[in-house]
């Protein structure tokens, strides 16, 4: 017999000792006010170049009185699911508020981004089905996958070549598979490189496959006036089946969304767990959401703004003598090589008053250890300037330059 073991979660205490030895576990940064350009950090004023709050909506003015005026009429909370008594006027406004700006037949609001790929994925294929997969993907499309019962297959990222090899392969499956899904990112989050959903969709249709993508990155960010990445390839619902995203980004907020036709969107809040059964957003959320889409349809110069910054910033980088990968959009990693070297090279930047945080090993393959920089539209150009000048400054130092 095993002897019994007395301790049955000393386990938690000696994982976590080994994160710490490896250097691997989290040392949270404190915020201190509000995420913005200008911003305090563990008591140090800096600059923030790592927040996904790319336009700086979370302290849009309109953003905040709505969510002010919305929390006098409706309250802090919604008081139940969807589905039973929490289906406020503002979900449903929000929802068709989205389907117009996204120019989709229908939309749904999720709780998170999170909780839209881990609910639906599953639902859209289960058993005699095939789930395709850029090998990048994001961790909450992979935990998606891993919910659902069908077959898995990866192809090489952003491989449209292996993704036909692929769904060739599968064609000679027997029997044949029911169900097939393509499935990725819009925009990667670690290198800021774009999926290319023009030749994804092309190669799915061939095969009568669906194609899902995550634009979490890509809206407000990607297409005519922040539409997205479905608007950037002059795609539609009817070519990308589901188009999921997120107000955690762009739109400075929080909650998922998947927009596409209203079967979908029957379909998606009938069948998923991770909708019906958490409560809806709190109303100064809802409010917040319909707002920031206010916002992008009148205010234009945040985004583009934001392109100009980028272009700047990368310009300054790639001229310095940096490695900037194969970024496309305001996601700009800086690529530094060794974990130590990354992290001691977002240390420095904090002492030189710019926040940007090291995205090491096993996040990124090793060797490829990196400062991830994500562009604001609120950064002026003498952020920049500063920004590029403590990059050079630390370069120099650790002989990255
Ligand atoms: C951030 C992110 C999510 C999760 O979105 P939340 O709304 O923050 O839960 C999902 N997919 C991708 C690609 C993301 O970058």
């Amino acid at each position: 017999m095993p002897a019994i073991n007395r301790n049955p979660t000393s386990f938690l205490g000696e994982e976590y000792k080994a994160l710490v030895d490896q250097e691997l576990d989290w040392r949270l940064r404190i915020l201190q006010g509000p995420s913005s350009t200008r911003c305090i950090v563990d008591g140090k004023k800096v600059l923030m170049l790592c927040s996904n709050n790319y336009l700086s909506l979370s302290t849009h003015p309109k953003l905040i009185d709505a969510a002010i005026r919305s929390i006098k009429t409706h309250g802090v909370g919604s008081g139940s699911v969807r589905p039973i008594a929490g289906n406020m006027d503002l979900h449903i406004e929000l929802e068709r508020r989205l389907a117009k700006f996204k120019h989709a037949e229908s939309s749904l609001v999720y709780t998170s981004g999170f909780t839209a790929n881990s609910g639906l994925i599953p639902q859209l294929v289960g058993k005699e089905d095939l789930i395709v997969s850029d090998e990048l993907n994001h961790g909450s499309i992979i935990d998606g996958v891993r919910l659902s019962t069908a077959e898995r297959a990866i192809y090489k990222h952003r491989d449209v070549t292996d993704l036909g090899r692929v769904l060739n392969e599968a064609e000679k499956h027997a029997p044949a598979y029911r169900r097939i899904l393509v499935i990725t990112d819009g925009v990667f989050s670690m290198d800021g490189d774009i999926a290319p959903l023009d030749g994804i969709v092309k190669e799915a249709e061939r095969h009568g496959a669906m194609v899902y993508v995550d634009d979490a990155h890509g809206e407000a960010v990607l297409g005519e006036g922040g539409r997205g990445i479905v608007s950037h390839f002059h795609l539609d619902h009817k070519r990308v089946h589901v188009e999921m995203g997120t107000f955690s980004k762009a739109f400075g907020v929080i909650g998922g969304h998947i927009s596409g036709s209203k079967d979908l969107v029957n379909f998606a809040y009938n069948k998923s767990r991770t909708w019906l059964l958490t409560a809806s957003h709190p109303p100064p959320v809802a409010a917040a959401c319909i707002a920031a889409i206010d916002v992008l349809e009148n205010e234009p110069q945040h985004v583009k703004t934001l392109w100009d910054n980028t272009n700047y910033f990368k310009k300054g980088l790639v001229g310095l003598g940096f490695n900037t990968g194969n970024s496309q959009t305001p996601i700009t990693p800086v690529i530094i090589g060794e974990n130590a070297t990354a992290k001691k090279f977002s240390q420095r930047l904090y002492e030189l008053g710019v926040f940007a945080l090291p995205i090491i090993f096993p996040m990124v393959p090793k060797g490829t250890a990196r400062i991830r920089t994500i562009m604001n539209s609120a950064l002026t150009k003498n952020d920049l300037n500063d920004a590029l000048a403590a990059f050079e400054k630390v370069g120099k130092e650790l002989s990255v330059l």
